[in-house]
């Protein structure tokens, strides 16, 4: 066989349909595809043994000859052993190989092998049970440095090991798109020699030498394609010129004073959009830093120059807060606000519609169903997405993709982020954008104490949710979600069997049996929109005492008065998803805290929630997170839209991803949009890594 890159694994021998369907899970349908599917992991099987001499531990490569010809037995029905020794001039080693009849004929009385498996000392015999073996001379397998993959059932390691040793054989005809530059200042190894090294590798240094070289390129493309939207977007014609104006205008609407940080972000807001040039800026800042106001400031500015304004939540709930409060806070200064969500009813919404078209609502807030649904504006110049990290890039492209509007220019994008997200995940998520920084929090917070309890503590804690209600504070009891865990058990309950449809459950449970008195009421994401609109207010208007909800209420909401926050189950999220809904208080004057409940006899997940009280420092958490979880994670769930990354320990690869940043930059700064033809295979690698993100690059 002759193999292509593009030779189907269906070609391959021993590969049916059954197996291909097999591969295909795991992503693999072509020669290609094996060459990119890189080891998880690495066994070295260089060193050999002598019989004697082989450790009893862990699996080790034995040479010896095979001293008679291999015996075989059928136990009973379904077991079949193969028995023989072999032998060195050291001792004999006794193999046993269970139902692999085929051995009886593959070994040879008086040939050389290598066998590799556990070494075992029964008395003064050495066994091995089940070792795979190669001819001396003929070993692919061992002797050498094996690869470890990411398996299926059905897929053993064995199998894709040898699968990718054929594939290997195209190696040489795979295409070089890495252009000469590029590799000669970065000292990277070539593309054949990485592929064979990153499987096989001849000795740790060739595996170095390939690891570099394949992560470099995953990371350089992927900064090529973000530097490229970031040009594009810079580039793309005019961004509304938004004139500046005296601060003390704005001073006046709001109730406090911006701490100097969320001036430096309002400044920077400010510059951009009267710069000429679209904006593209995130503003980063941990929860309760104060993002609101910003993104209040630059919707205040658009809508006095002249046009309009549009504010995306990731939520209705989030949506509806906003209105009502930037409503308030704007209206004195004659800016209309709407309000544009999937919750309002069929005529209000046309009329809001209208109403934008037509230029008689300033500043419009809503979910995403804002950009998606193609709403139409008058003179839109801003577009504030708020909660970052709910919008990937695709989504990003599509905002500054938003420039037909009414044949006005690219709108300003601000996007608010308070995911505190360590810094060689930002550089890369956020590598098209320009970042403000909130490293400040408004004066007079009190840090929220956080505390950790078991179930024993159960009364005690319900008896501190009565105290605070009694000093007329407000409290949130935090549930995993409904559809999240259906197998949990109620709070407090021994049996696992009750399900979690239970938060309403558990809340009626609360009003009834703990909190006759209280006014307890429930949030959760299965609620009609009306419903949690009427909980969410009766909740900020202090109608409601104790709030039992899932985590529809972690991002953003903000209701100063509550000053407790319970977490049920608290084992079962994530520390950077504990931080968003902690930040739910401690965001007015009173003293709060945050009860973390748990019943886990997991280290780990102990660990965790002793971090968490520990530190109320977003960045640290996030850095920890990171390190408990590992990056697979920040990734896994694809919000930020990015392609995923095969090789890049994004955590730490910082230095590597400088340096392909900055290759990136110098390639674009040459040839901007890579019209260039021995640029064009770079162009065609990134929107082949865009792929999953449709619209980008077109
Ligand atoms: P986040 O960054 O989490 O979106 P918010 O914008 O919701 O934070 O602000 C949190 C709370 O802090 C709000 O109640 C807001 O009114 C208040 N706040 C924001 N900035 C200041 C400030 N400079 N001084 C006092 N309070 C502030
Ligand atoms: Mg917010």
């Amino acid at each position: 066989m002759t193999v292509t890159p593009d030779t189907p694994l269906t070609e391959f021998p021993g590969v049916g349909d059954v197996r291909a369907k097999k591969l295909d899970k795991l992503g693999l349908s072509t020669a290609a595809d094996l060459l990119t599917y890189y080891p998880r992991d690495y066994e070295d099987r260089r060193q050999m043994y002598t019989v004697r001499d082989a450790p009893l531990e862990g699996r080790v490569c034995v040479a010896a000859m095979a001293a008679e010809h291999p015996r075989k037995a059928r136990i009973r029905k379904g077991l079949e052993l193969v028995q023989l020794k072999v032998v060195d001039h050291t001792g004999a080693l006794h193999l046993t190989f269970f139902n692999q009849g085929y051995v009886e004929k593959a070994l040879r009385a008086g040939e050389e092998y290598i066998f590799f498996g556990t070494v075992e000392e029964q008395g003064r015999r050495r066994t091995m049970v089940n070792p795979i073996f190669e001819r001396v001379g003929k070993q692919s397998f061992t002797g050498c440095i094996m690869p470890i993959y990411r398996l299926t059932a059905g897929i053993s390691n064995h199998l894709l090991a040898s699968l990718t040793r054929q594939a290997l054989d195209c190696a040489h005809t795979v295409p070089e798109t890495l252009p000469p530059s590029v590799r000669r200042e970065h000292s990277l190894a070539e593309l054949e020699f990485s592929l064979r090294n990153i499987h096989f590798p001849e000795n740790e240094e060739a595996l170095d030498l390939a690891r570099k070289r394949l992560t470099f390129e995953e990371l350089f493309y992927l900064a090529v394609g973000l530097d490229f939207l970031k040009r594009r977007r810079e580039s793309g014609g005019p961004g509304c010129a938004v004139p500046t104006r005296p601060f003390r205008e704005f001073q006046a609407l709001l109730p406090f004073t911006p701490t100097q940080a969320q001036r430096r972000a309002m400044d920077e807001a400010a510059f951009d959009m009267a710069s000429g040039r679209p904006m593209n800026r995130l503003v980063q800042g941990d929860v309760g830093s104060g993002k609101t106001a910003v993104a209040a400031y630059a919707a205040w500015l658009a809508v006095k120059g002249g046009y309009q304004a549009a504010l995306m939540a990731p939520t209705e709930v989030l949506a509806e807060q906003h209105y009502r409060s930037l409503s308030a806070l704007l209206s004195p200064a004659g800016v209309r606000v709407g309000l544009l969500t999937g919750a309002i009813p069929p005529t209000e919404k046309k009329k809001v519609r209208k109403a934008l078209a037509d230029g008689d609502i300033d500043f419009v807030i809503g979910t995403h169903a804002l950009i998606s649904d193609g709403v139409a504006f008058h003179r839109l110049a801003l577009i504030v997405a708020d909660e970052q990290h709910r919008f990937g890039v695709a989504q990003r492209a599509a905002l500054a993709g938003k420039s037909e509007f009414g044949g006005m220019p690219a709108p300003h994008v601000l996007v608010m982020s308070a995911t505190p997200i360590p810094r060689t995940l930002a550089l890369i998520i956020y590598g098209d954008l320009d970042v403000s920084v909130i490293d400040q929090l408004p004066p007079g917070r009190t840090p929220v104490e956080t505390y950790v309890i078991r179930e024993d503590k159960r009364q005690r804690m319900y008896n501190f949710v009565q105290k605070q209600v009694s000093q007329s504070r407000q409290v949130y009891i935090v549930c995993p979600a409904v559809e999240e865990n259906p197998d949990a058990a109620l709070p407090g309950e021994e049996s696992p069997s009750l399900n979690l449809k239970a938060v309403t459950t558990y809340a009626a449970k609360l009003q009834t049996e703990v909190f006759p008195a209280l006014r307890v009421g429930v949030l959760h994401g299965k609620m009609r929109p009306k419903e949690k609109d009427a909980v969410m207010a009766a909740f900020s208007a202090g109608e409601i005492q104790v709030l039992v909800a899932t985590t529809v209420i972690e991002v953003g909401v903000d209701v100063p008065n509550a000053s407790l926050m319970v977490i049920e189950n608290a084992d079962r999220f994530g520390l950077s998803q504990l931080h968003q809904l902690r930040g739910r208080v401690g965001r007015g004057r009173h003293q709060s805290y945050c009860v973390l409940v748990t019943s886990t006899r997991n280290p780990d997940a102990m660990q965790r929630l002793r971090t968490l009280a520990s530190t109320t420092d977003g960045f640290k958490i996030s850095e920890e997170d990171l390190k408990l979880r590992g990056p697979g994670d920040f990734f896994g769930n694809r919000q930020h839209g990015l392609p995923q990354m095969k090789l890049a320990d994004l955590a730490g690869d910082m230095r590597l991803l400088s340096q392909a940043q900055e290759a990136a930059r110098r390639l674009l700064e040459e040839d901007p949009s890579l019209a260039r033809p021995e640029n064009r295979p770079v162009w065609d690698r990134v929107r082949q890594l865009f792929a999953d993100t449709p619209d980008i690059f077109n």
